[in-house]
């Protein structure tokens, strides 16, 4: 199986007496969705700025689909990673929608006549395409993200990395982030890795792994019900079980098999509904 990102022995600190991350592994295959959990400062956006190359790690190796990480590499790794940020006015750079979306391809020096089609087809995807005229910021929350969404979408990334893209918005806008990101795994499969960012486990659900990680160390790793039902190095470390888990606590005396991921995802949809 293809290795998106592998993380090898990653040694990072801001200043010489708090050491980050020492002797840090992780390994995301392609075409996983990757949720990386933990309170505030527990290291995450900081392991995302180490990803994209835009602070240097102490010592360790970071490769992306195999290609080191380096001074010399930093920009062709880029270019396969899109972020999606928390606050999405910050991501507004057009004053229609569309514009927005072509921002990025004029940057990355799109034939002109090429871009049309690709905007339309990002904004599709997320769902925005009858917003395409629209003023960014008279958007609401959830829709501002998918714009944002879009706009990384239409530089054809291998992996988008959403650092808190949820952590503003309403319920409702969640669930429309969360509901196209269920919708870009079904159509683009192995083709892209998402790393989903977040202190909140709610939004750990529907990922096919969890990752936790806490003061730089990596506590737990594994599908969703397994790490939920661990609620007690969850609550240990700062957080706080999702809806799902507290479901998964209270079933934890019937048999295991209740707690896989799928049913997880069965359960919630029922309970949705
Ligand atoms: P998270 O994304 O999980 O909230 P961060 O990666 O932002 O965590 O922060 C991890 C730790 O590094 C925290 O202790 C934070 O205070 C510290 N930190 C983050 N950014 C800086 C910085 N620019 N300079 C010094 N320390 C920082």
């Amino acid at each position: 199986m293809t290795q998106a990102i592998k993380i090898d022995n990653l040694k990072y600190n801001y200043n010489d007496d708090q050491v980050l991350f020492d002797g840090f592994n992780l390994e995301i295959d392609s075409g996983q969705w990757v949720a990386l959990v933990g309170h505030n400062g527990s290291g995450k956006s900081t392991l995302a700025k180490l990803i994209l190359g835009l602070i240097a790690a102490n010592s360790g190796n970071i490769d992306v689909f195999g290609e080191r990480l380096t001074v010399d590499t930093v920009h062709h790794v880029r270019e396969q990673i899109g972020m999606v940020f928390q606050n999405p006015d910050n991501q507004f750079v057009g004053a229609t929608v569309a514009d927005d979306v072509a921002f990025g391809l004029e940057n990355k020096q799109t034939p002109s006549i090429e871009m049309p089609r690709m905007i339309d087809e990002a904004l599709s995807i997320v769902g925005m395409l009858d917003f395409k005229d629209r003023e960014p910021h008279m958007l609401s929350g959830g829709q501002k993200q998918r714009v944002a969404l879009a706009s990384v979408l239409a530089l054809q990334p291998k992996i988008i990395i959403l650092d808190e893209a949820m952590a503003m918005l309403d319920p409702d806008g969640r669930a429309t982030i969360m509901r196209t990101l269920q919708d870009l795994k079904s159509r683009f499969g192995r083709d892209i890795t998402l790393v989903t960012i977040t202190h909140d486990m709610d939004e750990a659900i529907l990922a096919d792994r969890v990752v936790v990680i806490n003061d730089g160390q990596l506590i737990l790793d594994g599908t969703p019900a397994s790490v939920f039902s661990q609620y007690d190095i969850i609550h240990h470390n700062g957080l706080e079980l999702p809806f799902a888990g507290e479901l998964v606590e209270k079933l934890d005396t019937k048999p295991k098999s209740y707690l896989d991921e799928r049913e997880l995802i069965q359960w919630l949809s029922h309970l949705n509904k």
